[in-house]
């Protein structure tokens, strides 16, 4: 019998940053936790090919999947709420789905054919979305559609699961749809009716909601759910509240006892499955609401402004902080406004740092002094890719005396480039998806930080660069105190870097954010915050 994917499809109304990758990814921790098989996918209108190219300003952080996909950070949340990975195929944007329908057409595969939006580019997004149930054959795949109902740039996506609806047949798929329902202070009075109207946008769009989920300040009473399932034509119990909470790893919880998992079960024709189990999720919220200390951390970037440009990295220091039963401050700090003296004042007081990831020369200085900092102090330290080059180029020019040591990224004529593009990088022109990208092995030196934290020597890990530690120099730096304690098994490419003096300085050229999960925290993210907590002491 072939294997019958069930689909469930989330759209927004209203407004956008609703949160429907959160409610997406509590579905699916829910029927997970049921013992479905189930995947997300977020499907963007925007016409990059790929996010990798957009600054963090723009669109947040770029997430990066084991296969190398720069993917929408959304896909960040489906990895630390399901702790499984996703691929490439878990992000599709409108401009993949357009690129490969021009370049079928320039192959002449549509055998003479106009080619337009409708079939061929719903048609592209219809086999996008269909490849996740019949090539890795999950029980459920929740497809997120990114952007608010009524943008222009979404209806090939809404016109495409409306056909899909139909060419799937009855039960196999539910639609989601999420709204806002706004608390009017004046009045005292929640408003349904912007989700009134967002449901009859849908409905233009020939999609009637199955499921409508309300975002809400203040709980909604049974009267209020009557009158949105009598006007938006859903059944009451589909009337799901999604009301504000502290932290959105409650968001599952709420959603369990709001019976989100079996009113979407039930329309999809699927048996309840097990008694949920979340014993490990409540392990980790109780944990993370009665912490037993509280310490301050620094993340010294240069995307401040924007706390979503550093998602991953806040999400991996919050389980960490959790698993080691501490409330984790991390107080972000813009490294334009960090210069060597005043580091005390910017810096001081902080029981650990950590240096971000980025790219090109803005507020690198500052970046290199905070490494200086954390060195000198005996401070904690976590360097992530570009964090770990500055670690690198700050113990090049004030421990080896190499004044003018720098990364070719920053100073492409530097007599001293510690820091170098990768072979494989000379030569390429184009942005796009063109960096080192994805999972490759590391092997770690026994004895060292890494492994304690890892507990065995073989890992991998996910990268996203173009630079690397250049080789020519690491005996230098080995007999001056700072050592490779990670390399790549097949390059010899330096992956991770340590200080053995110092209590805890770790400087990693791969991005151990991307792994961290709500079941899983890094261990490298779990080590930093115990050396902190004990630095604390
Ligand atoms: N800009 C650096 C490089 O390309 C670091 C990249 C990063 O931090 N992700 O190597």
């Amino acid at each position: 019998m072939p294997h019958n994917t069930k689909y469930v499809f989330v759209t927004g109304g209203v407004t956008s940053s609703l949160g429907k990758g959160i409610i997406s990814a509590s579905l699916a921790k829910l029927l997970q936790s049921r013992g479905y098989s189930v995947t997300i996918q977020k499907l963007d209108p925007y016409i990059n090919v790929d996010p990798g190219t957009l600054n963090p300003y723009e669109h947040g952080e770029c997430y990066v999947t084991e296969d190398g996909a720069e993917t929408d950070l959304d896909l960040g949340h489906y990895e630390r709420f399901i702790n499984l990975p996703t691929t490439q195929a878990n992000n599709v944007t409108t401009g993949r789905i357009y690129q490969s329908v021009i370049n079928k057409e320039r192959k002449g595969e549509y055998l003479g054919k106009t080619v337009q939006v409708i079939p061929h580019i719903t048609d592209e997004i219809k086999g996008r979305i269909k490849l996740l149930g019949t090539k890795h054959k999950y029980d459920v795949v929740i497809t997120e559609i990114g952007g608010t109902v009524g943008d222009i740039e979404s209806l090939p996506y809404i016109e495409s699961v409306r056909q899909l609806k139909w060419d799937l047949g009855p039960t196999n798929s539910v639609f989601i749809h999420l709204t806002l329902v706004p608390y009017l202070a004046a009045s005292g009075e929640l408003k349904t009716k912007p989700t009134q109207h967002s449901v009859k946008v849908l409905l233009e769009n020939g999609i009637q909601p199955d499921v409508l989920v309300l975002r809400t300040e203040k709980t909604l009473n049974d009267d209020l759910r009557r009158k949105v399932a009598l006007f938006c034509n859903v059944e009451p119990e589909a009337v799901v509240e999604s009301i504000d909470v502290k932290t959105i790893y409650e968001v599952p919880l709420l959603m369990l006892k709001e019976k989100l998992d079996l009113t979407v079960l039930k329309k999809l024709n699927l048996p309840a499955g097990n008694e949920p189990d979340l014993v490990s999720w409540n392990q980790f919220i109780s944990k993370l609401k009665n912490p037993k200390s509280t310490i301050k951390v620094g993340l010294i970037g240069k995307y401040v402004e924007l706390p979503d440009a550093y998602k991953s990295i806040v999400e991996s220091v919050i389980h960490a902080g959790a698993s080691n039963e501490c409330k984790v401050e991390l107080l972000t700090i813009h490294s334009e406004t960090i210069n060597d003296s005043n580091l005390e004042e910017k810096l001081g007081g902080l029981k650990g740092i950590i240096v971000a990831p980025g790219f090109g020369h803005r507020g690198i200085e500052g970046k290199i002094s905070s490494a200086k900092y954390a060195r000198e102090k005996g401070i904690p330290f976590l360097g992530i890719c570009l964090g770990m080059q500055c670690a690198v180029i700050e113990f090049a020019r004030n421990v080896l005396g190499l004044s003018d040591a720098n990364s070719t990224e920053m100073a492409r004529n530097t007599l001293n480039p510690v820091i170098d593009l990768m072979e494989t990088q000379k030569g390429i022109i184009d942005k796009g998806g063109t960096m080192r990208l994805g999972a490759y092995n590391c092997t770690i030196k026994k004895g060292t930080k890494a492994a304690q934290a890892y507990h065995k020597t073989d890992i991998q890990e996910r990268h996203r660069h173009r630079y690397e530690f250049n080789n020519a120099y690491l005996e230098q730096f080995e007999k001056n105190g700072m050592i490779s304690t990670g390399i790549n098994p097949d390059t010899n490419l330096v992956e991770i870097i340590e200080i053995p003096k110092h209590p805890w300085f770790v400087g990693v050229q791969f991005h151990p954010e991307y792994k961290s999960s709500v079941v899983n925290p890094h261990p490298l993210f779990v080590n930093f915050v115990k050396a902190a907590l004990e630095f604390s002491k």
